[in-house]
């Protein structure tokens, strides 16, 4: 089966190989070894001298982890949204008690850094701004360059869902000036779903000092004083901690720059195949479609279910539909993480041949 949903990706040999290992101890020198390289790996890949934990939980726990440890019940906060996940992460907040103020770009587009500077100069007193570098529910990349440049001219915190962007799109955290950045294992980083990673700056780590929101599990707090002697403050997931270890290793022999390029290339092969059969994206231009998740329009007239799962069942091919209001208009090819041209070809070429079992020809 090729399953080519937004998270879980397919993880390689070798990950799959280093997962079946025997357990360690957690609190033994051979882990304090093994979470060292992962870290070392992990900050590189983040572009990052800040702090990178490494936490046991899904992505959605590290987006826990951002609220809770950065912000105060009351605290007003920012959240700039073209999607179902920017929703999440302010429900995040919300949840805590958190004054969320909404911009909201329509789904399909990306988010307008002048609007947000627009409300950043009417109103400052704002403790942090949520962004969210790929939105996996419409398949677009928003332009963190420009939203941290606009955030950082109002020296707001600035924390960043990149749970599907990570490790596929270029974001360097330092450069960028992105206070706290959040991914998950089982998009990107071509290892199982479990783990999330975060990033916390100098000016987050002072945020935390003051942020009142109740936590425990993810006190960041308790994982940077355990990274410290190269530990978790709890029963880490070590297997999946081999599977990272395996999974950097080979992005590093790749290289980043190489990582990117590969899926920008993948991502166009997929993009233009589509194009070609006369389908349409969903992205409302192609500069702003994600190249880690492709979203296309259901032709009229054609059952996205059924497309489903006559891809899944005469073509191997596993691939996600629309989320909310996006169920039944859209669907959704994940290529993040392990992916090649060569995959993009198959992707394709099934789709062309399933299209016409559902009602619609293919150019
Ligand atoms: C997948 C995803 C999440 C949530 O990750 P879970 O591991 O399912 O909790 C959050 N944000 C974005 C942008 C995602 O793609």
């Amino acid at each position: 089966m090729q399953l080519r949903v937004p998270g879980p990706t397919p993880c390689p040999n070798e990950v799959l190989q280093a997962m079946s290992r025997q357990m360690i101890g957690h609190r033994g020198k051979e882990f304090g070894e093994l979470m060292r390289h992962i870290t070392d790996g992990l900050k590189k890949a983040f572009q990052t001298k800040n702090d990178v934990l490494i936490l046991t939980n899904a992505g959605t726990g590290g987006l826990e982890a951002a609220v809770v440890n950065m912000l105060s019940p009351g605290d007003k906060v920012l959240s700039v949204s073209c999607g179902v996940f920017a929703e999440r992460f302010a429900d995040i907040a919300t949840q805590y008690g958190a004054e969320v103020d909404h911009i909201r770009f329509e789904w399909g587009e990306a988010s307008d850094p002048d609007v947000v500077r627009q409300r950043l100069q009417n109103n400052t007193n704002y403790k942090a701004v949520l962004v969210t570098q790929n939105e996996t529910s419409t398949g677009v990349t928003d332009d963190i360059a420009s939203l941290a440049k606009v955030i950082k001219e109002h020296d707001k915190l600035m924390l960043v869902d990149a749970v599907s962007g990570l490790g596929a799109i270029d974001l360097p955290v330092d450069e960028w000036q992105c206070d706290v950045v959040v991914t998950g294992s089982q998009k990107a980083w071509m290892i199982p779903p479990g783990l999330s990673m975060i990033s916390v700056s100098e000016k987050a780590w002072q945020a935390y000092k003051e942020a009142k929101m109740p936590r425990y599990y993810f006190d960041l707090g308790k994982a940077k004083t355990f990274l410290e002697k190269d530990q978790t403050p709890w029963t880490p997931a070590v297997s999946l901690f081999y599977g990272l270890e395996a999974a950097l290793e080979l992005m590093e022999a790749e290289g980043l720059a190489n990582v990117f390029a590969r899926h920008t290339k993948v991502a166009t092969t997929i993009r233009s195949g589509l194009k070609s059969m006369g389908l349409s994206l969903f992205p409302k231009n192609e500069s702003i479609a994600s190249d880690s998740v492709t979203a296309v329009r259901v032709p009229e007239g054609v059952d996205v279910n059924k497309l489903r799962q006559v891809l899944r069942e005469d073509y191997s091919l596993f691939i996600a539909g629309g989320q909310q209001k996006l169920g039944g208009k859209i669907f959704r090819i994940g290529h993040l993480g392990w992916v090649t041209e060569k995959d993009a070809e198959e992707i394709l070429a099934s789709v062309k041949g399933a299209l016409p079992k559902v009602g619609f020809s293919p150019r």
